[in-house]
């Protein structure tokens, strides 16, 4: 199987965790599973699994206090799953350190996608930064610092160009609007919101065919931004 990694999955609701599981396997992951906050703590401390997917709601202790727990001792590649229209907890979650989230009900490909974007990003991290980044006609060169779209160069001003790269750093993985500002602007930044989206709305303009329907940055309402992984260098598509 092409596959080999082993995903750890902690959910307490059986028919849910069944599901995942049966995905997984079908895609040639190796997994090990729990229903609770407990044996998921020594599960991955025993086995060390090469990523989690996480329910936030466990009958035994608040899954983002598990997070912070593990966060204090692991950098294994988190996903959480949450249920429809909790937002805040999304935000509260990825910014304690999950690399990402599905919403229940969920879609196969879905889970998949962001389970190979969050397996990926890990591997990134221990290869270090790429200096040319493409992604479908989008490409940044690093080390130029040409961004170019479809072969045409584009001009960026610094901030833009600092969302771009961050982005690009990060495809296919969901990056909060807080995150983003602190990366861009600095930690003590008193930036809000407000001019991430100006930013944004730029970027687009210049990058994005039609900015109405971005290609490229995908938005995801409530919580932050995603760059696409649209025939990304390594062959793999994981655009819904
Ligand atoms: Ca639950």
């Amino acid at each position: 199987m092409r596959n080999a990694a082993t995903i750890l999955i902690v959910e307490d609701d059986e028919r849910i965790r069944g599901l995942i599981r049966t995905v997984l396997a079908g895609a040639g992951y190796v997994t090990l599973e729990t229903g609770n906050a407990t044996s998921a703590l020594s599960m991955l401390a025993s086995h060390r699994p090469d990523l989690m997917v996480l329910d936030l709601g466990l009958p035994d202790r608040d899954g983002q206090e598990l997070l912070r727990e593990i966060r204090s001792w692991s950098n294994v590649p988190v996903v959480v799953v949450s249920a429809r229209g909790q937002e805040r907890d999304k935000v509260r979650a990825l910014d304690g350190g999950a690399d990402d989230y599905i919403t229940k009900p969920f879609g196969t490909e879905e889970l998949l996608a962001r389970i190979r974007a969050a397996l990926r990003h890990g591997q990134r991290m221990a290869e270090g930064e790429k200096s040319v980044y493409n992604i479908g006609g989008l490409q940044v060169d690093t080390e130029r610092r040409i961004v170019r779209v479809d072969g045409r160069e584009v001009h960026l001003t610094q901030i833009e160009y600092k969302i771009v790269t961050l982005l690009c750093r990060n495809a296919g993985k969901v990056l909060t609007h807080d995150s983003m500002i602190r990366e861009v602007w600095g930690p003590f930044s008193n930036c809000d919101t407000q001019l991430l989206r100006v930013n944004m709305a730029n970027i687009r303009r210049k990058i994005e065919k039609d900015p109405a329907m971005p290609e490229y940055i995908l938005t995801e309402i409530g919580v932050g931004y995603r760059m696409a992984e649209v025939g990304s260098a390594d062959g793999q598509s994981c655009r819904e």
